[in-house]
């Protein structure tokens, strides 16, 4: 879609060298004046590996340590212009400060993820987003101000409310998790509105795997009649994901991101392959991250994609957290792969994971909103394709809380 930037299409040699240029250019400034870098930073580097990993706990305990804000601060206070924090699914919300530099770099960081879903200044584009203290589609909103788009605000409302509000301003670009998205889909169908008929065309999820989960996202597709593409992003790291035409994954903004993927086992980082995904940023020097670990697993390959770019591919978007995985009775499995199987079955509204330990042995437990003859049909597909039994009990539609940002379907628990 459209041409391609110039970082899109770099060499392994261009990228690298741009990379670490722009990294070991602003390296001085941190080691003078970043309290936090200082105390981790080497004396010299030769390159990125010289480098050593931050962790959020490392965050977590500066800024508990040095409330409000902690240490990771390369400039006065009075130089910064916002302030956003984690969602907080996984422990205490970390705070990130952002200068004016800084917000014009997230909103530059958006212009790539737009192009890629061809959208464009004409685009009228809704945020179903609460819009408060996480940063969440607040950097998109920015970006879409700077694309030129037609930017509406769905904050503050109620799920029909945003429902009607798509419709009369003619909608035609939708933001918002995948989760939201089909519960705005069946918010409408109760209203009486079929939004695959409204303006909307295209559409750009974040915060859960879904949009890069086939089914999934065929769902959402079938159910907004629009084009569903991934975004992938984090509050400490910036907006560094998009999906493109292929959509068979998500593509990292090189220009301003290093993506390293760590081998969680060796402790060793490669370019590629499977483990956790690190992420150095390159335009957030207030607050910046260096060879930061996501905690996200990935699988990122190397090479052209189908779309032109040779910018590293996260295979089917970020397939789950590091510490989501499960190992049930021997056998390794994240939700995301469950929720693959489970959104192919039309039938299922909402659903929750439990895995369980019963008597010493590991037991899976779904609970889908489904007709109860599903139970047997869902347990034999997981069952074939994953390996793994699974316990599926059937409630009635409407059942189960909804959620309007990052869903808490899974649970482990004991019994
Ligand atoms: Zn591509």
């Amino acid at each position: 879609m459209g041409e391609l930037d110039t970082f899109e299409t770099w060499s392994d040699r261009e990228r690298r060298r741009a990379q670490w240029e722009r990294l070991a250019a602003k390296l001085p400034e941190l080691r003078r004046t970043n309290p936090f870098y200082r105390a981790k930073l080497p004396e010299r580097a030769s390159g990125l590996g010289d480098l050593p990993f931050t962790t959020k706990s490392e965050l977590s305990e500066d800024q508990a340590a040095r409330p409000p804000f902690g240490t990771n601060l390369t400039y006065p206070i009075g130089r910064y212009v916002r302030l956003h924090q984690t969602s907080g699914t996984t422990g205490r919300p970390l705070r990130f400060l952002d200068t004016a530099e800084s917000w014009e770099w997230w909103r530059e960081c958006w212009q790539p993820i737009y192009r890629a879903a061809g959208v464009t200044a004409s685009d009228r584009i809704f945020f179903a987003f609460s819009f408060g203290p996480f940063v969440g589609f607040w950097s998109a909103f920015a970006g879409a101000e700077r694309l030129g788009a037609l930017c509406l605000t769905g904050g503050a409302m109620s799920t029909t409310e945003r429902v009607a509000a798509i419709v009369a301003a003619e909608a035609t670009v939708l933001l918002c998790t995948p989760t939201y998205a089909l519960r705005l889909a069946e918010a409408a169908r109760e209203e009486g509105v079929d939004l695959a008929r409204s303006a909307l065309r295209v559409s750009i999820h974040a915060g859960e795997p879904g949009a890069s989960i086939p089914a999934t996202r065929e769902r959402i597709e079938t159910e907004l009649g629009v084009e569903v593409f991934d975004h992938t992003g984090a509050t400490e790291v910036g907006a560094h994901g998009f999906s493109c035409s292929a959509r068979d994954g998500v593509h990292i903004n090189e220009a301003e991101f290093i993506a390293e993927i760590l081998d969680v086992r060796t402790g060793e980082a490669r370019e590629e392959g499977e483990g956790e995904l690190v992420l150095t940023n390159l335009g957030r020097w207030g607050m910046p991250v260096i060879r930061y670990r996501t905690g996200d697993r990935v699988s990122a390959v190397r090479g052209t994609c189908s779309c032109g770019r040779t910018l590293v591919k996260l295979a089917g978007g970020i397939a789950g957290r590091v510490d989501d995985m499960v190992t049930v009775r021997g056998v390794n499995v994240f939700p995301s792969a469950i929720e693959a199987i489970v959104r192919r079955f039309d039938e299922v509204g909402e659903y929750r994971i439990a895995l369980a330990r019963v008597r010493e042995m590991d037991e899976l437990r779904c609970t889908v909103e489904a007709p109860a003859d599903v139970a047997e049909l869902l347990a034999g597909a997981i069952h074939r394709e994953l390996g793994i039994r699974c316990v599926v009990e059937t409630v009635a539609r409407g059942t189960l809380p909804r959620f309007e940002m990052k869903a808490k379907r899974f649970n482990k628990t004991n019994v």
